[in-house]
Formats: structure tokens, C-alpha cells, sequence
């Protein structure tokens, strides 16, 4: 039972979530997979579909473990610093650039199409996740072999594991051998 993420923030972790390292399920395992994703979390900006090709899989896997990073940080950890680049790099590919969406309202859209400005619209939910606080609470557990995505529901943001029963029931095991051994 991982909790989903408030509004738009569910699709950046559902797409962190595209790889279950557990079950060892990659959902974007090939281009085609990628575009039929990106279509049905209408992250197309209005486009029904898109063409990929590999550099953009490679481009969309690669954002994808970078986040990965960003989140694992939210534990209080380092962040590796080539994950910021990543994120940079997405973002220059998108061209976010900022609209004014109202009176008192601003909005990043992408400027490139296809690919490119569909990585672009999750780093926009990103931007304003960390906007409106929401963006610490996204963790990825800190289990090797987990590493998966959600949202931390607790007063303090004080949550380490995906699922105590799962994951934090293995680590106190884990950690009762290594004592005991
Ligand atoms: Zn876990």
C-alpha cells in the first residue's frame, strides 16, 4: 500500500514507478512502449500520439533513474550531482519556457514537441511540486532491491519504506542477522 501523490505529481511517480526493480518489470522497454505511456498519461500536450525512437527511450530512462536519484535524496541522503545535470539537460531539450496563465498565474510549457516536450511536462509537475511543498514528500524506498516510488503521508515526513510490512519488516530482518551473525 504506497499512497499516490496529490494531482499531477502521481504521474511523475508512476513514471519513476515504470520500473519495478522487485518483480524486475520494465514497462518501457521499448520505444513503442515509451510513446503509448506518455499518450495515455496525456503528458502530449494535446498531440494523440508520438513517434520515438531509441535516443528518446534512452533519453526518457535516463530522466527516469535520475529522478529515481532526486527521490532517494528526499531521505536526507547526498544527491549525486550528475542526477541535477540530467534534469537540466531535459529541460533544456523541452525548452520550458514560462507562460503567464492568468492574472496572478505562471505555467512552464514546452516548447519542443514530441518527446522531448512530454519529459519536459514532468519536469514542469516537478517544478511546482517544489513550488507548493509537495515535492520532499516524493521518496523512493531505500531498499536495494525496491526503489520504489511514494508519497510520504506522515506529519513529519518521516517515512523510509515503500511498505513497513514489505520492505521494513526485510531491513529489521536484514538487520537482526547481521547483529546476530
Ligand atoms: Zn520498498
Amino acid at each position: 500500500m504506497s499512497h499516490p501523490a496529490p494531482g499531477a505529481l502521481e504521474t511523475v511517480r508512476a513514471f519513476v514507478n515504470t520500473l519495478d526493480i522487485d518483480d524486475a518489470i520494465e514497462e518501457l522497454a521499448r520505444p513503442a512502449d515509451l510513446g503509448r505511456w506518455l499518450a495515455d498519461h496525456d503528458l502530449l500536450g494535446g498531440a494523440g500520439s508520438v513517434r520515438t525512437t531509441g535516443d528518446d527511450l534512452r533519453n526518457a530512462i535516463e530522466l527516469r533513474e535520475a529522478l529515481r536519484a532526486h527521490l532517494l535524496a528526499h531521505h536526507g541522503r547526498a544527491l549525486d550531482p550528475g542526477a541535477a545535470e540530467v534534469l537540466d539537460g531535459a529541460a533544456r531539450r523541452a525548452r520550458l519556457t514560462l507562460r503567464f496563465t492568468g492574472p496572478d498565474d505562471t505555467a512552464l510549457e514546452p516548447a519542443a514537441a514530441g518527446v522531448d516536450g512530454a519529459l519536459g511536462r514532468l519536469l514542469a509537475i516537478v517544478k511546482a511540486a517544489i513550488d507548493d511543498g509537495s515535492w520532499p514528500r516524493l521518496k523512493v524506498c531505500p531498499a536495494d532491491d525496491c526503489r520504489w516510488a511514494f508519497y510520504d503521508t506522515s506529519r513529519n515526513r518521516s517515512a523510509v519504506w515503500c511498505d513497513m510490512r514489505v520492505c521494513g519488516n526485510r531491513a529489521k530482518v536484514r538487520g537482526y542477522r547481521e547483529r546476530h551473525a
